[in-house]
């Protein structure tokens, strides 16, 4: 197969990601113009002027919470969805150059952001230049989609949601060859109940991660401690408290790790009558799969997963917090419906608190046998194979979208740490890969 990707447009992407990097871009407190700060706000600019000189037609949001580049024409939209913020340098120290300077250090790209994920989308766009500079015709519009805040609450990409065109199907270069097409929904709510004065807890803890500790300082700790050592749960003691101990993972893992909350609220449960507390002590109890209250629900993306991370009761309420991972083909409604008539009896309520809607494009698509294809042929891996991540992308905010890139596996994973750079050679890579992909789904 002919190279598409020219040794002028490798040079032109390497300097132009150079320039980016050097305009630094993590979240800043936000100024007229610029919610997630100036640096941020330069960067959009900066790139709006790159893909302008490269004869794109530009959009980029007054209030600065994205842009977006466009070339061809037609209804349908293929939408390359990247983002310009990165996380902080952190420690100055830990880095052996100049983070924000932009330069080419040993064959690599280095500085933050040249992985994560300026890198990759200047990989794909000047993949798109390349193909532009052989006068190839695009049978829709091809647009760079550019948000602003993926580091943090995706707010950019959501403001281009709310008013923008959404697109026909596409990609988004902020993950790992060969591609993502299935993230899990994710759901996080609460349990609401009646208060109790017979004890009081106050175990709150982050909804996305499994808790390796609960303290109680309750009365009965005499009773409560045996009833942990019935159930063989570790827990350590002085005084006027018991602290349960368990080992923490992420909570797309959950089944894999201890919840401490959840040891410390079944041995409570045989100590004290109170009916919020049975729903975990009788019903839910350790099981993180959920099986107990949902039986099994599982598909190819996997297992569901149920995190319950917060445990408070007072005199006035009984609340719990709750982060659910739900496989890509589940019914949301029917599960959230299952669960409120599971919970009633035990006198608790549902709360939606926020949800974030799977990624899930089906392998036999169009979408995925093209990519598929290009990436086997392009990195010499006829066995590569689809995968599945436990994460999220920004690949699952847009329509018939997913992670594709810019990471070879065997790229060094750099992101988020010191030292961020990118290999030449797996950029200039990654950048025949786009190519040959968006000429085969755009071109003809
Ligand atoms: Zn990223």
């Amino acid at each position: 197969m002919t190279q598409l990707v020219t040794e002028q447009e490798q040079q032109e992407a390497v300097k132009a990601l150079t320039d980016l990097i050097s305009v630094p871009s993590f979240n800043q407190p936000a100024e007229d113009g610029a919610p997630f700060g100036r640096g941020i706000r330069n960067a959009l600019d900066k790139m709006m002027e790159i893909c302008k000189s490269l004869g794109f037609k530009t959009y980029e949001d007054p209030d600065g919470y994205y842009g977006y580049a466009e070339v061809g024409e037609g209804d349908k939209i293929f939408g390359v969805i990247c983002h310009l913020d990165t996380v902080p340098a952190g420690d100055p120290k830990t880095w052996e150059h100049d983070p924000f300077k932009g330069t080419v250090v040993n064959d690599a790209v280095y500085g933050r952001g040249s992985q994560d994920d300026k890198g990759p989308g200047i990989a794909a766009l000047f993949a798109v230049k390349a193909l532009m500079d052989r006068g190839y015709q695009f049978n829709q519009r091809i647009r760079f989609i550019y948000g602003t805040d993926e580091e943090i609450l995706w707010r950019g990409i959501a403001q281009y949601n709310k008013k923008e065109s959404q697109i026909d199907s596409g990609i988004s270069p902020d993950a790992e060859f060969p591609l993502i097409y299935a993230e899990k929904g994710l759901q996080q709510s609460y349990l609401v109940g009646p208060g109790t004065d017979q004890l009081k807890l106050s175990l709150k803890n982050a909804f996305n991660a499994v808790p390796d500790k609960a303290v109680y300082d309750g009365p009965k700790q005499d009773e409560v401690k045996a009833a942990l050592d019935k159930h063989g749960f570790k827990y350590t003691s002085d005084d006027h408290s018991i602290t349960v101990l368990g080992k923490s993972v992420h909570a797309m893992l959950a089944p894999e790790g201890t919840n401490a909350v959840l040891r410390l609220a079944i041995a409570l449960n045989d100590v004290f009558d109170f009916k919020p507390l049975k729903f975990i002590g009788e019903l839910f109890k350790e099981d993180a799969t959920g099986s107990n209250v949902f039986g099994k629900v599982e598909d190819e993306s996997g297992q569901l997963t149920m995190n319950i991370s917060s445990l408070e009761i007072n005199e006035k309420e009984t609340r719990m917090q709750i982060d659910l991972r739900i496989p890509v083909t589940v019914d949301r409604d029917k599960l959230l419906k299952t669960l409120q008539e599971k919970v009633a009896p035990y006198d608790l309520k549902y709360v939606h608190f926020d949800y974030v809607a799977p990624l899930y494009v089906p392998k036999d698509s169009k979408l995925i046998q093209t990519l598929m294809d290009v990436y086997k042929e392009q990195a010499g891996d006829s066995s590569a194979t689809p995968q599945i991540s436990g994460g999220a992308t920004f690949a699952r905010t847009m329509n018939n979208c997913v992670a594709f890139g810019g990471m070879l596996p065997t790229t060094p994973d750099y992101m988020h740490q010191a030292n961020e750079q990118w290999p030449l050679k797996d950029m200039f890579k990654a950048m025949e890969i786009y190519a040959q992909a968006i000429k085969r789904l755009c071109v003809d």
